[in-house]
């Protein structure tokens, strides 16, 4: 017999769970995905302590069919995408098909799904093992429970930090999904306390005004521009309103919220002068291109991709908010007689 052997699946999960699933938050931004992808339009995220000990998410989405029930907690096993053309024309917020069975692994997982059309199915996994399954009602949509996260991972369990700073995360990962899907209903409650509620009208201002306030929302300017490639729709914040970090400038391609460091230089080149040295703008971008041109198979979390035409999207957004402040007269015009 040879040394090397196949690793279980309840070890392989577990492996994964490490790039997956590194602290409340990305188990929030999984779930939450997979709310969106299942076309919910009302949201609810309940959390104790900061997610470490409870994460309850309620969606009123299309649900997972009792035979899909238990190949959505295998890895890899996705309703996303089929083919490898599918990979280069992603529409969905996730298609690797790793989060539920890396969730599962690390934590107390309970589900309640159904599609609305049939009975629903109720499952629950310790540690990935299921220990419980039967119907439950036809309800259309899903609930998620992520009890004792790390529970068997107590190494990961240790290098959490405060509850408050857990929460941090939590509330920026939400903030951010809020902001990319202004359709979409979503509350977030922390022992019982509301910290967002975006009404989901599809109205980005809203969705700034409940993360910002309503004082910075009222000072946002509305941004659109058109290219071949790209349809750019936005708010930006008059100069007056600036901040001490990069983290208020808010990108998103095709609904995905995206880092792109090019990006944010371009959005402060665009307000060029008009801000003070060491500030930084308030600003929110939508995104939408050609799905052809962006890779979004860069890194587990998603959080980067790889744009083919970055250079005409810098160039194309700088302008862009150079003009909206000319035309808000921020910026005066060189004329003849000056
Ligand atoms: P992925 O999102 O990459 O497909 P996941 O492990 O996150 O992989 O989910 C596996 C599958 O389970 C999804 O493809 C989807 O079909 C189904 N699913 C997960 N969450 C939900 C949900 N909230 N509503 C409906 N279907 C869901
Ligand atoms: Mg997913």
């Amino acid at each position: 017999m040879g040394k090397i052997r196949q690793l279980s699946d309840e070890l392989s999960n577990k492996i994964a769970a490490g790039e997956v699933v590194e602290r409340p938050a990305s188990v929030v931004k999984e779930l939450v995905e997979n709310a969106i992808d299942a076309n919910s339009t009302v949201i609810e995220i309940e959390l104790e302590e900061a997610g470490l000990s409870k994460i309850r998410i309620l969606d009123n989405g299309d649900g997972i069919a009792p035979e899909d029930c238990l190949t959505a907690f295998r890895r890899h096993a996705t309703s996303k995408i089929k083919t490898e053309n599918d990979l280069f024309r992603i529409r969905t917020l996730g298609f690797r098909g790793e989060a539920l069975p890396s969730i599962a692994s690390v934590s107390m997982l309970e589900i309640k799904t159904s599609t609305g059309d049939e009975a629903g199915t109720h499952l629950k996994l310790r540690g990935g093992e299921i220990t419980h399954h039967e119907p439950s009602s036809s309800r259309k949509g899903t609930e998620i429970i992520v009890e004792n996260l790390f529970f068997n991972t107590p190494a990961r369990l240790k290098y959490m930090k405060t509850i408050n700073t857990e929460l941090g995360n939590v509330t920026d990962v939400v903030n951010r999904l809020a902001m990319a899907n202004p359709h979409v209903s979503i509350r977030l409650i922390h022992q019982g306390r509301q910290l967002l509620y975006t009404n989901g009208s599809g109205d980005a201002r809203q969705v700034l005004a409940a993360i910002y306030g309503m004082a910075v929302a009222k000072k946002m300017i509305p941004l659109k521009v058109e290219s071949l490639d790209y349809d750019i729709t936005g708010y930006i914040a008059l100069p007056e309103v600036t901040r001490a970090s990069r983290s208020y400038m808010s990108t998103t391609i095709n609904g995905r919220f995206i880092k792109n460091y090019g990006l944010l230089k371009a959005i402060q080149q665009g307000y060029h002068t008009l801000l003070p040295i060491g500030r930084f703008p308030v600003v929110f971008l939508a995104i939408n291109m050609d799905p052809l041109l962006v890779d979004v198979n860069v890194h587990p979390a998603k959080l980067e991709v790889r744009l083919s035409k970055e250079a005409e999207l810098y160039e194309l957004v700088e302008e862009a908010i150079k003009a909206a402040f000319k035309k808000q007269q921020l910026i005066p015009e060189v004329t003849a007689a000056s």
